[in-house]
């Protein structure tokens, strides 16, 4: 029987207006805009579908969903669960509220380690909000089992993982015994959508809560290995040069040399 875990990382939704968008550089945090509900990373949300994909031809594989966050994050568990996965845990303690990659990947792995025996745990290739792309692979690395990022397609039997991987000129096959950590990339395709039926039947199930104590971890021994020195909205500054010329090919003709005088061509 497979056991799948997929990490799920809650986000701001990418999709609030730029305009919108504020940072409190003193406090080095994200302003949540209100009446903005955050969201799963969409990557997370494709690595549940991967997972689904495998469900749908092996149906007596377990997913469990993995998220590490506040309790707000309870909303993308359910949002996963709705989709089809059938168990949530949702690490909750306020001493990992900053948690950087590092640990982040320590209490993911640590949890993995309590939800054992598993053969394949799916991440984001990276989460959408940090962007760090580190998380899964310190994952395997922790756990000691081998790494296969930007996933395109995973298949599973009988213990063992093939994946489809992209590449920047095409794409490859790799092969791992289970268990194994891969990310996933949004090549893989779109996640299915929950249907009403099932975000109701999503509502009952259950999603456990732990802190870091329960997963045999001292929070006040976890140290950040990164730290942040300044969140900011970079400034972006725009010239606009309005190219004069009696004929459209003498305009061309300036143009052209600027742009060869700029290196761009
Ligand atoms: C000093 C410091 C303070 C920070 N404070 C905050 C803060 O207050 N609030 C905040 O939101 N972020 C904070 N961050 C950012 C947070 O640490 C990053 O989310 C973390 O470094 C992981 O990077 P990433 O999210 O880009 O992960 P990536 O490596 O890009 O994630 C890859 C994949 O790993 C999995 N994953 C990552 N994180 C989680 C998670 N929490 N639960 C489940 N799966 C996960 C997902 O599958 C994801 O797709 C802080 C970072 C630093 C350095």
């Amino acid at each position: 029987m497979p056991h799948i875990i997929c990490c799920v990382k809650q986000v701001p939704d990418p999709e609030t207006p730029a305009s919108q968008f504020r940072v409190d550089e003193a406090a080095k945090k994200v302003v949540p805009v209100p009446g903005i509900a955050p969201v799963p990373s969409q990557f997370d949300t494709i690595g549940v579908e991967a997972a689904l994909r495998i469900k749908d031809k092996t149906p007596d594989t377990t997913i469990t969903i993995l998220s590490l966050g506040p309790e707000s994050y309870r909303d993308s568990i359910k949002h996963s669960l709705a989709m089809g996965a059938d168990e949530g845990v949702l690490i909750n303690d306020p001493a990992l509220y900053e948690a950087d990659h590092w640990v982040t990947a320590q209490v993911l792995a640590a949890a993995i380690g309590k939800l054992a025996p598993f053969d394949l745990v799916i991440c984001g290739r990276q989460a959408v909000d940090w962007d760090m792309g580190v998380v899964g692979s310190t994952i395997a690395e922790i756990l000691n089992v081998p790494c296969i990022t930007i996933a395109k397609e995973i298949q599973y039997k009988d213990g063992q993982v093939v994946v489809e991987r992209v590449l920047l000129d095409g794409f490859e096959t790799a092969e791992s015994p289970a268990p194994c950590v891969v990310t996933v990339s949004n090549e893989l395709g779109e996640p299915r959508y929950p249907q009403l039926r099932q975000i109701m039947a999503a509502a009952r199930k259950e999603v456990k809560v732990w802190t870091a104590s329960d997963l045999g971890l001292d929070a006040a021994q976890l140290k950040n290995l990164v730290s942040l020195e300044r969140l900011y909205v970079p400034e972006v500054k725009v010239e606009t040069e309005i190219i004069d010329g009696e004929t459209p090919q003498e305009k061309a003709e300036k143009l052209a040399l600027k742009l060869r005088e700029a290196k761009l061509i």
